[in-house]
């Protein structure tokens, strides 16, 4: 008997995540995606994985479990990976006790006052630097590069894929194309990223997940031998992440930062700087919620990231060499991660907001366990 037939939808990082794992469970497995490449979020990203941002506990796991997986994975599939570390700067008291607190979780996290952090992190800017949190498990990878190299590699191994192929229904035991072929399936795994909604509109509905749209830029490469050495983030970044929301301290730290940069606050402004192996920055991002976005990108958000940016790093070369946008979906009820079952057999895996590249490793290990 052949081994049952899994499709998967959307070659994003969280198809692909899907259909490696299950060829490597020994499902045949076909994906099928609308355009000629993953154009989503997939490829719009920081790249940065991002276990310090989950909540403790079943989350975090996921997350280095993660890691873990993008690391076995790079070197399979030959693609860039740098596990730098995340440098998580504190300027503002309220900052600082947030990173305390944070850090008596466990974790082996390591706190840095101002004279360490600057002479360990160089770029680092020390004006008003109350200290610092060091993580050593952040990792980054260039996401255009990293997807390319994982469909190559899922192709090696087995995996069908189908590009420019559009679903256009979900029936029983198939999925029907833009074309009318019909793809018969054991399981289905929908993962159409924020394309979601035109499959199954109601559980969606149901699940309450809203769209994010997401400002993003790209500096030109930095001068050679700049290397920030961490992912750095600041005191924005600690109101925005679930591992940080139970922190006795987060909400007076959320308070003082709205009244102090309210447009900051309007246009859902938290600042990641992550270094690629070009030596170029990635920085970002805001938050606009909502089911329809004007087309526009804003001069205000970028400067509003910029100027955020310089409180908390010397960077030489802040020209910008690229600007985008990216979507995602995210639960309005603060989950990290929906997994709906519309029909029997039918997995769709949605909402991972900011953590999908995080997250879906293990998400993917999870949804193929639940199946056998
Ligand atoms: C600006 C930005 C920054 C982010 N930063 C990070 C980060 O640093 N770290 C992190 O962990 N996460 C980050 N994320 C989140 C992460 O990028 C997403 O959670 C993840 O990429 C979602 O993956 P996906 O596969 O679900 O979606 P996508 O990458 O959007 O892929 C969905 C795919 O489905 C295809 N599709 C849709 N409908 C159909 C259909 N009917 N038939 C066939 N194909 C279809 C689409 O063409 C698309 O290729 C960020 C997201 C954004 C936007």
């Amino acid at each position: 008997m052949s081994p049952p037939h899994v499709i998967v939808i959307g070659a994003g990082i969280i198809g692909l995540a899907h259909a490696v794992s299950a060829r490597e469970a020994g499902y045949q497995v076909i994906l099928l995606e609308r355009d000629g490449r993953a154009l989503g979020a997939s490829v719009r990203n920081f790249g940065t994985l991002w276990p310090i941002g989950c909540a403790f506990g079943v989350e975090r796991e996921q997350a280095l479990l993660g890691v873990q997986r993008w690391k076995e994975l790079a070197a399979k599939a030959d693609f860039w990976i740098r596990p730098q570390g995340s440098l998580s700067l504190a300027y503002r008291e309220e900052a600082w006790d947030v990173l305390t607190q944070f850090a008596r979780q466990g974790g082996g996290f390591e706190l840095l006052d101002s004279a360490e952090t600057q002479q360990r992190f160089p770029a680092a800017n020390g004006k008003g630097l109350r200290g610092a949190l060091h993580s050593a498990a952040e990792t980054v990878v260039h996401p255009p590069s990293a997807i390319l190299a994982l469909t190559e590699y899922a192709r090696r191994i087995g995996v069908e894929f189908h590009f420019g192929t559009p679903v256009v229904k979900v029936h029983e035991d198939a999925v029907e194309t833009s074309d009318g072929r019909r793809f018969r399936f054991h399981r289905l795994v929908i993962a159409a990223g924020e394309e979601m909604r035109l499959l199954f509109p109601e559980a969606l509905a149901a699940a309450e997940v809203q769209r994010c749209r997401l400002q993003m830029m790209r500096t030109v490469p930095q001068p050679p031998g700049f290397d920030l050495g961490a992912i750095f983030v600041s005191d924005l970044t600690l109101c925005h992440y679930p591992a940080f929301r139970d922190c006795p301290a987060t909400p007076a730290l959320r308070a003082r930062l709205e009244a102090e940069l309210p447009r900051h606050r309007d246009w859902g402004v938290h600042v990641i700087a992550a270094q690629h192996e070009d030596g170029s920055l990635t920085l970002g991002d805001s938050h606009e919620y909502g089911a329809d976005f004007v087309p526009d990108s804003f001069p205000e958000v970028e400067e509003l990231i910029l100027s955020a940016l310089r409180d908390f790093v010397c960077v030489p070369e802040l020209s910008i060499a690229a600007r985008w946008q990216g979507v995602y979906l995210k639960s309005m009820k603060g989950q990290t991660q929906v997994v709906l079952h519309p029909q029997p057999s039918v997995t769709m895996v949605t909402a991972m907001g900011g953590l999908g590249m995080t997250l879906s490793w293990g998400l993917a290990q999870k949804t193929i366990s639940s199946w056998q």
